[in-house]
């Protein structure tokens, strides 16, 4: 168990003693990985800039600028679809620190809203340092975080001469050289009502795959059902009829976030997107009126 979720990893090598050696460096990576960007870890650095940023500019680490340019780069890209300020929304709807789903008044979101928004993050590339434009900001990297991870490990597994691997965390994947035998890693796609249903299966090769659903972090009040992932727009959980989406990309990062984004933007819209982006494919599930449909990008 890290960052809330199960982390494995899998690699074809010679001894099971050498296994063991490979898998304690990488746990110790994702240890102090989960030191940096957990923001339930009050020591943490994503804590520490939440709690100065608006203050003064924060001087971060070149790991915290990387990610969080790269944050801004997804915010762009999707129209702001994608937004890690939506820090004070998660809490306002009791999915953060707890979960424990509420429905905010009108007044504690538009006071919420007010405290949303990633170009109130400021960047200094020479500097290095993150400086909040407006007061009550707050950054959560759940929707990205994960990915990174999985690219960190799976870099180190690669610097300790493994070949073929894969490493996962909580859904969020990076397929390494092949699966023994010589074929690609297959990953079957949930089905988001059933969970003993595949949906599709998808192969993959030195690629990463990043899946978001509504199944599994969300609640239900009066039948409704409200998921944890934002309209940074509405303030409220996104109601694009989007259950599901699957983002392959040649990192997890980009994956990850990039599958949180389509789940706001809509399959439409979503499609569309990866359909630009060059070696960006993915799957978007939507349900309406109890039917299940899936779009597919190019390849
Ligand atoms: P998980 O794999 O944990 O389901 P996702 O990658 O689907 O995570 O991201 C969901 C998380 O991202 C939320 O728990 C929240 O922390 C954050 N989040 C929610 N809405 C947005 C959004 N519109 N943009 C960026 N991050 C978001
Ligand atoms: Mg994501």
């Amino acid at each position: 168990m890290l960052m809330g979720t199960i982390v494995s990893i899998e690699m074809v090598v010679g001894s099971s003693g050498v296994a063991n050696g490979i898998m304690d460096k990488v746990w110790a990576e994702a240890e102090r990985l989960e030191r940096v960007f957990s923001r339930y870890l009050p020591e943490s650095e994503i804590s520490l800039i939440n709690r100065e940023a608006f203050y003064r500019p924060v001087p971060v680490s070149d790991e915290m600028m990387n990610v969080l340019s790269r944050a801004a780069d997804i915010s762009r890209l999707t129209d702001g679809a994608f937004d890690i300020s939506v820090g004070p929304l998660m809490k306002i709807w009791g999915f953060f620190p707890e979960r424990e789903g509420r429905i905010p008044s009108e007044a504690e979101l538009a006071a919420c809203l007010a405290r949303v928004g990633w170009q109130a993050i400021e960047l200094n590339q020479s500097e290095r340092t993150v400086h909040f434009l407006k007061p009550g900001l707050e950054i959560d990297l759940g929707a990205l975080a994960k990915g990174y991870v999985v690219d960190r490990l799976t870099a180190l597994l690669i610097e300790e001469g493994i070949e073929n691997a894969i490493v996962n965390a909580g859904g969020d994947i990076y397929c390494l050289g092949e699966y023994p035998g010589g074929r690609n890693w297959r990953i079957g796609l949930e089905h988001p009502r059933d969970e003993d249903e595949i949906l599709t299966v998808l192969e993959l090769k030195n690629r990463a795959v990043a899946t978001s659903g509504d199944y599994r972090n969300y609640f239900i009040r009066s039948r409704l059902r409200y998921s944890h992932i934002i309209d940074p727009e509405t303030g409220r959980p996104s109601q694009s009829k989007v259950v599901e989406v699957s983002v392959m990309a040649p990192d997890c990062l980009t994956a990850d976030g990039l599958a949180t984004a389509m789940f706001v933007m809509g399959a439409d819209k979503g499609i569309n997107l990866l359909k630009k982006i060059d070696d960006v494919d993915g799957v978007i599930v939507t349900e309406e009126a109890g039917e299940i449909k899936l779009y597919f990008s190019d390849n």
